[in-house]
C-alpha cells in the first residue's frame, strides 16, 4: 500500500477513535434544565444588571466579529494566493534562502503578520472592557502582556516549526504519520505542562493565609477523593475585576488557585461553592477528556492537511509544489483556521456538557443549592456576563452552560433534592 494509502486508512481509525471517545467520555445524558426554569431564574435577576450584560456584549460583538473575519480573510489571503509563499521566501533571503530560516522565521511572520493586523480589534474589545470597568489595565499593562503572550507563542511557533519541517525533510513520504504522532503528544504537553510553566509568567501566587476557608477548601477536596497540596490565591486584580479559581497539576502536584477578586467580592460559601465546581472538574478527569479529544482531534487534522494538501488545485492556487514545504505554509494555515472555525461550535458544545456536569458536582459536593445559585448570580453581575445570551452565539461559542441555566440546574437540584 502507498503512503497516501496508509494515510487514508489512519484517518479513518482517528475518526472512529474520536467519535468513540466523544460518545463515551462527554456526559451527553443531562439535558440542559427546563426553559420554563430559565426564564423563573431571569425574572429575579436585578433589571440594570441583566441591562448592563447584555450592553457589554452588544459592544463587544463588532470587535469580536471583525477579529473573525478579517483573520479568516487574511489566511484566505496569504494561503490561497501566491502571496503568503512569497512573504516566507522574503523572510529566508537574508539567510541565503535556508530551510530554517523559511520554516521558523517565514512560519512567525506569517503568524505574526495575522496577529497584528488583528490588533486593532483586540485594543478595541479592551477599550471596550475597560469602559465597563472589567479590566483594570491601563495601556501598559495591556501591552505588556500583550508581548509576553508573543513572547510565548513565538518560542513554542519556533520549536514546532522547526520540528515540523525537520521531520518533512527526513521522511517525505512519510511525514504525515510523524506529525500526527507529534501533534498529539504537542497537545498533551500544552494541556499539562505548559500550564504549569505559563501561569507563573502571568500572576503571582502566594498561599492563602490560614483560616476557616483554607481549612473549609482542603477538607472538600479531601472528603471529595481528590486531596491538594496548597490553596493558592492570584493577583488576578492586577489586569480585571472579573472572578475565577481553578484546579491544576496532577497527583501530587494539584492545587487550587483563587483569584484575589473573587475572595473579595464573594461570601466564603461561595468561594467554596466555586471550588466545588472546580474539583468536579479533577474527580471527573475532564482534562483527560479534553486532552485525549484534542490529541486524537490534531493528528486526525495532521493527516486530513496531508490528504487535502495534496490536491493539486489547491496546490496551484498557493503556487507551490507540495504542502509539505515551508513556503506552503501559509496555506496550511488557511486549512487550519476553516477547520478550527468549524470546529468552534462543537468544541463549544462538548465544553458546556461538561461543564455542566462539574456544576452538578459542585450541588452534589455542597448539597447548598441556594449558596450555588447566589454564586451564579454574583458572577454574572461581576463578570457582567449576558445571563440569557442571544441562541446563536450562544451554540457558536459558549464555553459555560448560561447564567439562567446554573440557576436552573440549581433550582432543579433542590426540588430533586427536597431542600
Ligand atoms: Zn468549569
Amino acid at each position: 500500500m502507498t503512503p497516501r494509502g496508509w494515510a487514508v486508512l489512519t484517518l479513518a481509525g482517528l475518526a472512529v477513535a474520536l467519535v468513540v471517545a466523544v460518545a463515551l467520555l462527554v456526559p451527553w445524558g443531562r439535558p440542559p434544565a427546563p426553559r420554563a426554569d430559565q426564564l423563573a431564574a431571569l425574572r429575579v435577576l436585578p433589571v440594570d444588571q441583566v441591562a448592563r450584560g447584555r450592553a457589554l456584549h452588544g459592544a463587544l460583538r463588532p470587535a469580536g466579529w471583525s477579529a473573525i473575519v478579517v483573520g479568516l480573510a487574511v489566511a484566505l489571503l496569504l494561503g490561497l494566493t501566491p502571496l503568503g509563499g512569497r512573504l516566507v521566501e522574503a523572510a529566508g533571503r537574508p539567510f541565503g534562502g535556508h530551510w530554517v530560516a523559511q520554516a521558523v522565521l517565514g512560519g512567525l511572520v506569517v503568524l505574526l503578520l495575522a496577529d497584528l493586523l488583528t490588533l486593532p480589534f483586540s485594543a478595541w474589545r479592551h477599550t471596550v472592557l475597560v469602559r465597563y470597568g472589567l479590566n483594570t489595565q491601563g495601556w501598559g499593562g495591556w501591552a505588556v502582556d500583550l508581548l509576553k503572550s508573543y513572547a510565548v507563542s513565538a518560542v513554542l511557533g519556533a520549536l514546532v516549526l522547526l520540528g515540523f519541517y525537520a521531520v518533512v525533510r527526513l521522511a517525505p513520504r512519510w511525514w504525515w504519520a510523524f506529525g500526527a504522532a507529534g501533534a498529539a503528544v504537542l497537545v498533551m504537553v500544552l494541556s499539562f505542562v505548559l500550564p504549569v510553566l505559563v501561569e507563573p509568567v502571568f500572576n503571582r501566587f502566594t498561599p492563602m493565609e490560614p483560616g476557616p476557608l483554607r481549612t473549609e477548601l482542603t477538607s472538600m477536596a479531601a472528603r471529595d477523593g481528590v486531596p491538594v497540596r496548597d490553596v493558592l490565591v492570584a493577583d488576578a486584580s492586577r489586569r480585571t475585576r472579573a472572578v475565577n479559581a481553578y484546579v491544576s497539576g496532577l497527583g501530587p502536584t494539584r492545587r487550587v488557585v483563587v483569584y484575589d477578586t473573587l475572595l473579595r467580592e464573594a461570601e466564603p460559601a461561595e468561594v467554596t461553592s466555586v471550588v466545588a465546581h472546580e474539583l468536579g472538574h479533577a474527580k471527573d478527569r475532564d482534562v483527560w477528556t479534553g486532552t485525549l479529544i484534542g490529541a486524537l482531534g490534531a493528528a486526525a487534522a495532521v493527516v486530513a492537511l496531508y490528504l487535502v494538501g495534496s490536491w493539486s488545485p489547491l496546490l496551484r492556487l498557493a503556487g507551490v509544489d507540495s504542502i509539505a514545504q515551508p513556503r506552503a505554509f501559509p496555506l496550511l494555515i488557511a486549512l487550519v483556521t476553516v477547520a478550527g472555525l468549524l470546529s468552534t461550535p462543537v468544541q463549544a458544545l462538548v465544553s458546556r456538557r461538561v461543564e455542566a456536569r462539574a456544576d452538578a458536582h459542585a450541588l452534589a459536593l455542597t448539597d447548598d443549592p441556594a449558596t450555588f445559585e447566589a454564586m451564579q448570580r454574583r458572577l454574572a453581575g461581576v463578570n457582567l456576563a449576558d445571563p440569557d445570551p442571544p441562541r446563536w452565539e450562544y451554540l457558536w461559542s459558549a464555553s459555560h452552560p448560561s447564567t439562567v441555566e446554573r440557576m436552573a440546574a440549581a433550582r432543579a437540584y433542590a426540588r430533586e433534592s427536597g431542600r
